[in-house]
């Protein structure tokens, strides 16, 4: 390996407020972009990023520069033919691990030197992300997960046996994965900032286009919230299932008489209702508002408080991002996690780039580990796709697989240049 570069992008989203939430009225769509380079001589490289959301991206980028010297002049095959002790490697430097452990900047910084990895792995191997883990041995995709603090829920035995129990009828998956893409709801409609009209005509479109599903962010006022659930539920109709997401406003008792609040409008989960580390209270608002679902994981830090979400009963839904823990290796373990609960992935995505990445993770959940697409849909958001080579589209509500190799994080190099910050013509322009 012979360079790790590491970048500041940002996209002035907060203009035109998409993506406003309860808790995040401003946001500027961020990415801490990184690029691996090898001297392999295939011109081949390793694109990868974390998603902020503006002010901190430096911090992030800077973090990501902390990584280089692990990674530069490693041998390549140390990185793409051991992604499991690549990754490891990473979380376990024990000065860095202080500023975490596995938590926060630094392991959002590892995620996405570890998803960069993988973008240049399957770029050589010549196949999208989902197709080469889907067309790993089981013992393979095991050696990929480190099992620590996992073992009194999961253990690499019963990992093995969830995905050999996986192994009959891959191969059909896999080919309808390619042929029919993955289902998927929209986020569209629902920023907080859309007046009543933008809500209403969002909501006719998103079922026109095929959505079953759509969602709408909740928390900033009570009977705001109710208005604009009625809108929604008047406009899709009594079949498409509508999520809410409050975006971890509410302590308790709160998120309980709000949802109370809405419940007329048959609202089919609250996401983030609270601290995404609270997982007793995740517990405690599933038991009062079933049947209405509890959803949460964009912000949830890594495998273990996934794995306490699941074994208190604390969650109906698990949202992975494909950014926030430490990339694909520790994604593949909430997989499997979840899969031994029996609990759907339903995947976070929009922000800059996650919808493009997080379709690999439940193509190959799909393919290779619940086998199933039974209850789950991945977020799409129709926001900056545009400045991707491969960028994530839907079709009849579905997404499509990836057309192109690798991990699809890959931005192009004139959006690079035109959203970098400070200097970047975009940002020197306001
Ligand atoms: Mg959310």
């Amino acid at each position: 390996m012979t360079a790790l570069e590491a970048l500041d992008i940002r996209f002035p989203t907060s203009r035109d407020l998409d993506g406003s939430d309860a808790m995040n009225p401003d946001p500027d769509y961020s990415a801490a972009y990184v690029v691996l380079r090898t001297d392999a001589g295939d011109g081949l490289e390793g694109h990868g990023f974390a998603f902020t959301i503006g002010r901190g991206n430096d911090v992030q980028t800077a973090a990501i520069k902390a990584l280089e010297p692990f990674v530069v002049g490693l041998p390549l095959e140390r990185v793409v033919g051991d992604l499991g002790g690549f990754s490891r490697g990473l979380v376990y430097d024990s000065q860095l691990r202080w500023l975490g452990p596995e938590k926060g900047v630094m392991h959002m910084a590892i995620s996405a030197v570890v998803n960069a990895a993988w973008d240049l792995a399957a770029k050589r191997a010549g196949l999208p992300v989902w197709k080469l883990l889907a067309q790993l041995t089981p013992e393979q995709v095991v050696d990929l997960v480190d099992f620590r603090y996992l073992s009194d829920a999961l253990t690499p035995e019963e990992a093995l046996d969830i995905l050999r129990a996986a192994e009959p009828g891959k191969a059909e998956r896999i080919a309808r994965i390619e042929r029919e893409g993955y289902p998927a709801y929209t986020t569209t409609p629902g920023w907080l900032g859309y007046s009543d009209e933008k809500l209403e005509r969002l909501c006719r479109e998103a079922v026109a286009d095929g959505y079953s599903m759509i969602k709408l962010k909740v928390g900033g006022n009570v009977e705001d919230d109710r208005r604009r659930m009625r809108i929604a539920r008047t406009a899709v109709g009594p079949d498409i299932r509508i999520g809410t997401d409050a975006n971890q406003r509410w302590d308790v008792a709160p998120a309980v008489e709000w949802m109370r609040a809405l419940a007329e409008f048959d609202p089919y989960w609250i996401e983030e209702p609270t601290s995404p580390d609270d997982v007793l209270a995740h517990a405690a608002i599933r038991k009062a508002i079933a049947p209405i679902k509890v959803a949460t994981g964009e912000h949830v830090q890594n495998r273990v408080v996934f794995k306490q979400l699941l074994q208190a009963g604390a969650v109906d839904v698990v949202q992975i991002d494909a950014a926030r823990v430490g990339g694909v290796n520790e994604n593949v373990a909430i997989l499997l996690l979840a899969a031994k609960f029996g609990v759907p992935v339903c995947p976070h995505a929009g922000g800059v780039g996650l919808c493009e990445l997080v379709r690999h993770l439940s193509m190959f959940d799909l393919a290779a580990v619940s086998g199933t697409e039974e209850g789950r849909a991945i977020e799409y958001v129709d926001h900056l796709h545009e400045h991707f080579l491969d960028p994530a589209g839907v079709r009849d509500g579905r997404y499509l697989p990836a057309a192109l190799p690798g991990f699809s994080a890959e931005m192009r190099p004139e959006a690079l240049a035109r959203f970098s910050f400070p200097d970047g013509p975009e940002w020197r322009m306001s």
